[in-house]
C-alpha cells in the first residue's frame, strides 16, 4: 500500500517548514517546495508500480545455489528500474557522479519504498550506508573507485559487523586482518546474518568489513575497518563466499547470508584500529533508516486495516444501528477499534514528525557555518538517534500488530497479506542494536556521559513549543511544561543512583527510553496540533488536531507507568531468587 503524500507534505512543510529550514542553511537556490514534492511524486510512483507489486511474492524468499543467491522474482527487474530512475545517486556527492540532494531526500525514499516492500528496499539501504562511511572516512583513491559505481547503483554495499560469538558486543569480534606485500590486507573469518551479502541485483557487493589486525588490542579499541569487494579490479572473484542463508520470520526477500571471508584482499579504511569510530558514521545514519523502516511498514499495515474497517460490517453500534439497511454496521464504529487505529495513526505521524525533524538536525550539523547551532544541533541529533530508533521499532511493531487486530481472524491469515507486516517488522527491534542496547546507549552515554546537554538542547525546543501552545492548547503547553520538570529530575535521579550502585543504570535504560519516547513524541504532536489549526483545509487539519487530542489523552499517560517502573530501582531486578529465572 502507498504512502500518504499528503500527510508527508504535511509534516515536512507545515509542521516543520521546511522553506525556512533550507532557507536559514542556504540551500533555497538548490532545493524548494516543488523540488520536494516532484521527488517525492516521482519516488510514489516508482515504489506503487515496481515494488508493491512484488512485496507479498517476495515474502515466498530468497534461494542459495552453488553460492549464488536468486532474489524474488520482479526484485532485479525493479533494482534495474531504479538504477535507471537514478534514484541511487540521490543524495551522493556530484563530484562522484550523486545529485548532492540534502540528506532529507533520501529518508523521504526510503519512507516511500519501504512503506511499498521493506525487503526491497534494504538492498539500497544498505549501500547507502556504506557510501556514507567510504564517503567520510574512504581515502581519496578508495573514494574515486567505490563511489561512482555505488552512486549508479551497479554496485550495492553491506556491513559486516556480526560473528557467531560477537553481536551486540562487536568488540568480541575475531575476524583476522594481516598485511599483503603489496599494503592490502587479506581478510579471513566467517561473518553472519549480513543483510544483502550476496544477491544477483548489482554487477559487484562492496562490503565493509570489521576485522583485527595481528597486534590490535583487546575489544572494540582493536578493530579496524576493510573494504572488501566481491570482485577485484581485475574482475577477478575475491575470496569470499555465502555459505548460507538464514531462514527466518520475515523480510524474506532479502538475503541474510553467511559470509565467509578466506584470505580475501582487502583495503583499510582510515587508520587501523579505528574501525568502531567509522562504522559509527553508518550506523547512526543506519539507525535513523531503522526507526523510520518502523513506521513505514507500519503505515502500509495502517492503510490495509483502516479500509477494512470502513467495509467490514460486524455487530450493531452501541448508541444504534449506522447502516440500519445492512446486517451489521461495520467496526469501524466500535470504539475499540477506533482505539486500535488512532493508535497506529499517531504513532505513525508522530513518529514520522520525529524522523524528519531529525532530518533536518543531520542536514544542520553538515551544511550550516554557525557553529554553536551546529554543536546543539549535534546534542540534539545524538541524544534523539536512540529514542527514534528503539521507540519507532517497538511502536511500529505494536502499530502493525493493531492492524491485524482490526482484521480480527483474517488477520492471522496470510491471504490477507497483513500479517507479513508484523513478521516483516520484528527484526527493525534487533538489528542496528536492540532496544536494549539503544537504551544503554541513551542513558550512558547521551544522557549521564554528557551531562544531560543534549535532553537541554531538546528541553530548549520542547518549553518553546509549549510556548506556542499556550493560546489556543493551555491543555498541551502546562502537560509539556510538567514533563520537561520531570524528564530533568527523573535524569538527575538516574544520575544520582548509578552513583551507589551502576545496576541501576541498566535497570532504568529500557523505561527510561520510553518515558523519554512518549515525551518526544508529545512534542511533535502539539506541533503537529498547532500546524492542524493553522492549515487551509480545516476538515484535515482539524482531524490533525483530534489525533493530538488523542495522543495527549491515551497515549501519553503511558510515560507515566514507566516513570513508576523505573523508580522502583534496581532491586527487584537484581536481588532476585536465581529459582525466577530458570524453567
Ligand atoms: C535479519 C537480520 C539481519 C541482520 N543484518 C545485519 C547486517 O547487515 N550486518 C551485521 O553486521 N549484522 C546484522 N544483523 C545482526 C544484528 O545486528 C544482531 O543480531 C544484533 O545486533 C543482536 O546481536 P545478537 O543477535 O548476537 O544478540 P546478543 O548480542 O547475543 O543479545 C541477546 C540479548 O541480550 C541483550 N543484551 C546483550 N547485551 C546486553 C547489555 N549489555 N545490556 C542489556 N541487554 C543486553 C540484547 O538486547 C538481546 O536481547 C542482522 C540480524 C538479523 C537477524
Amino acid at each position: 500500500m502507498s504512502s500518504p503524500l499528503n500527510d508527508i507534505q504535511f509534516i515536512l512543510h507545515d509542521v516543520l517548514d521546511y522553506r525556512s529550514h533550507y532557507a536559514a542553511l542556504g540551500l533555497d537556490n538548490t532545493v524548494d517546495r516543488d523540488l520536494l514534492n516532484m521527488i517525492m511524486d516521482e519516488a510514489h510512483k516508482f515504489a506503487s508500480s515496481e515494488l508493491q507489486p512484488i512485496n507479498a511474492a517476495g515474502d515466498a524468499g530468497c534461494t542459495l545455489q552453488d553460492g549464488q543467491v536468486t532474489t524474488p522474482p520482479g526484485f532485479k527487474e525493479a533494482y534495474r528500474k531504479y538504477i535507471e530512475g537514478g534514484w541511487a545517486g540521490l543524495c551522493g556527492e556530484p563530484r562522484f557522479g550523486g545529485q548532492g540532494m540534502p540528506e532529507t531526500f533520501g529518508f523521504l525514499l526510503e519512507e516511500i519504498c519501504c512503506t511499498a516492500n521493506m525487503a526491497w528496499t534494504m538492498y539500497p539501504g544498505l549501500s547507502r550506508g556504506c557510501i556514507a562511511a567510504l564517503a567520510e572516512h574512504g581515502s581519496e583513491e578508495q573514494k574515486a573507485r567505490f563511489l561512482p559505481k555505488l552512486l549508479t547503483g551497479e554496485w550495492t554495499g553491506t556491513m559486516c559487523l556480526t560473528e557467531p560469538h560477537a553481536g551486540s558486543d562487536v568488540g568480541l569480534a575475531r575476524t583476522r586482518a594481516e598485511t599483503a606485500a603489496d599494503g592490502s590486507y587479506r581478510i579471513s573469518g566467517t561473518k553472519i546474518f549480513i543483510s544483502a551479502g550476496e544477491h544477483d541485483m548489482s554487477d559487484n557487493i562492496v562490503h565493509l568489513v570489521l576485522a583485527r589486525t595481528p597486534d590490535a588490542p583487546a575489544g572494540t579499541r582493536g578493530i579496524s575497518m576493510f573494504v572488501v569487494p566481491k570482485f577485484n579490479d581485475d574482475g577477478s572473484r575475491n575470496a569470499l563466499a555465502c555459505g548460507n542463508i538464514e531462514e527466518k520470520m520475515g523480510i524474506h526477500g532479502n538475503a541474510t547470508c553467511e559470509l565467509v571471508f578466506d584470505q580475501a584482499v582487502g583495503h583499510l579504511v582510515g587508520e587501523e584500529n579505528k574501525g568502531m569510530r567509522y562504522m559509527f558514521t553508518m550506523m547512526n545514519a543506519a539507525r535513523l533508516a531503522v526507526g523510520l523502516q518502523g513506521i513505514s511498514v507500519a503505515q502500509a499495515a495502517f492503510n490495509r486495516a483502516s479500509e477494512y474497517a470502513g467495509e467490514r460490517l460486524q455487530m450493531r453500534s452501541l448508541s444504534g444501528p449506522k447502516l440500519p439497511d445492512q446486517p451489521a454496521d461495520p467496526i469501524l464504529c466500535h470504539p475499540d477499534v477506533r482505539r486500535l487505529l488512532l493508535t497506529q495513526r499517531a504513532i505513525i505521524e508522530g513518529g514520522r514528525a520525529l524522523v524528519y525533524y531529525v532530518a533536518q538536525l543531520v542536514e544542520i550539523t553538515s551544511h550550516t557555518t554557525d557553529e554553536q547551532q551546529q554543536q546543539q544541533a549535534q546534542l540534539q541529533l545524538d541524544f534523539l538517534t536512540p529514542i527514534a530508533k528503539a521507540l519507532l521499532t517497538e511502536l511500529g511493531f505494536e502499530s502493525a500488530n493493531h492492524a491485524v487486530q482490526v482484521f480480527g481472524g483474517h488477520g492471522f491469515i496470510r491471504e490477507t497479506g497483513v500479517e507479513q507486516f508484523v513478521r516483516d517488522l520484528r527484526i527493525t527491534l534487533l538489528y542496528e542494536g536492540t532496544t536494549g542496547i539503544q537504551a544503554l546507549d541513551l542513558v550512558g552515554r547521551k544522557m549521564l556521559g554528557n551531562q544531560g546537554a543534549g535532553l537541554q538542547a531538546f528541553g530548549q525546543m520542547m518549553l518553546a513549543v509549549a510556548d506556542e501552545c499556550d493560546a489556543d492548547f493551555a491543555e498541551f503547553a502546562g502537560t509539556l511544561r510538567q514533563l520537561h520538570q520531570d524528564w530533568g529530575e527523573i535524569s538527575m535521579n538516574i544520575g544520582a543512583k548509578a552513583m551507589q550502585d551502576p545496576e541501576e543504570v541498566g535497570a532504568a535504560s529500557v523505561d527510561y527510553l520510553f518515558y523519554s519516547g512518549y515525551a518526544v513524541l508529545a512534542v511533535f504532536w502539539a506541533k503537529i496540533a498547532l500546524a492542524g489549526a493553522r492549515h487551509d483545509n480545516a476538515e484535515y487539519g482539524s482531524s490533525k488536531v483530534d489525533i493530538a487530542r488523542f495522543y495527549f489523552a491515551r497515549m501519553l499517560p503511558r510515560a507515566e507507568a514507566h516513570r513508576q517502573a523505573l523508580e522502583s530501582g534496581a532491586a527487584n531486578l537484581m536481588q532476585v531468587n536465581g529459582l525466577a529465572f530458570s524453567a
